[in-house]
């Protein structure tokens, strides 16, 4: 039987906010907090029969409980967000079957979209939300040289990150072992040699980063 956890990071410092918002996650967005948004999508989604919630402090933790759906635990994030991943796998039930890893710093995840992600999980093992990359990317090597990438083949990565509880967990055992540094959860899986499914999204879902992202964001929501 299949059955589905979802990460909620929620425990990053937000230091390229520059002190705008005492909170990113906890920031007002369209009436309400960011982490609301992204709560309300998996809500409606009906593809959860768990949470975890990644807090970042006490303090913090008592705020997000109000607002984390259940059933769900909560667990304390660690230095990078891939120690707070780590922490949240090794706090997943024993007969969780997927697993889906959201930065809470994209409130607009839509309901669909996990339907979507939830369906190819259970035939993939391993799918990221992604959009195609539209500027020119350069890889800048020694000496000032430049490399153009080909533009047809580059996605950005979002979140969620979903895959099969068993390959994630053993992809960031090997993280873990090796002290790789990571920015997604696909690269750990990648490590593995495993193929990742991209599911692309027309529609923009950006990270809450800095205080001018929240303007963006509440422009995007009230379109
Ligand atoms: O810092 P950044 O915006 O890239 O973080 C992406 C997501 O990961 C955010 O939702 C943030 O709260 C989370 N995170 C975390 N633990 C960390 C760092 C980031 O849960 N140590």
């Amino acid at each position: 039987m299949s059955r589905t956890a979802v990460i909620l990071l929620a425990a990053g410092s937000g230091s390229r906010m520059n002190g705008a918002v005492p909170d990113k996650v906890l920031a007002p967005l369209a009436g309400r907090p960011v982490f609301v948004h992204s709560v309300a999508a998996f809500m409606t989604s009906s593809i959860a029969d768990f949470y975890v919630v990644v807090y970042r402090d006490p303090r913090q933790m008592t705020e997000l409980m109000a607002y984390a759906p259940t059933p769900s635990a909560l667990v304390r994030g660690g230095r990078e967000r891939q120690d707070s991943v780590m922490n949240a796998l090794a706090a997943l039930p024993g007969d969780i079957s997927h697993v889906f890893i959201h930065d809470c710093a994209r409130p607009l995840v839509r309901p669909e979209q996990l339907v979507a992600l939830h369906k190819i999980v259970r035939r993939e093992g391993a799918v990221v939300l992604a959009h195609r990359v539209t500027d020119t990317i350069k890889q800048h090597r020694d000496n000032a040289r430049l490399r153009t990438l080909d533009r047809t083949r580059l996605w950005a990565m979002e979140t969620p990150q979903v895959f099969a509880r068993d390959l994630i967990v053993r992809a960031y055992a090997r993280v873990a072992a090796r002290r790789q540094h990571i920015t997604d959860d696909a690269a750990a899986v990648e490590k593995l040699g495993h193929p990742i499914a991209l599911l692309e999204n027309p529609h923009p879902n950006p990270k809450l980063t800095t205080p001018a992202d929240l303007a963006y964001l509440e422009f995007l929501l009230t379109q």
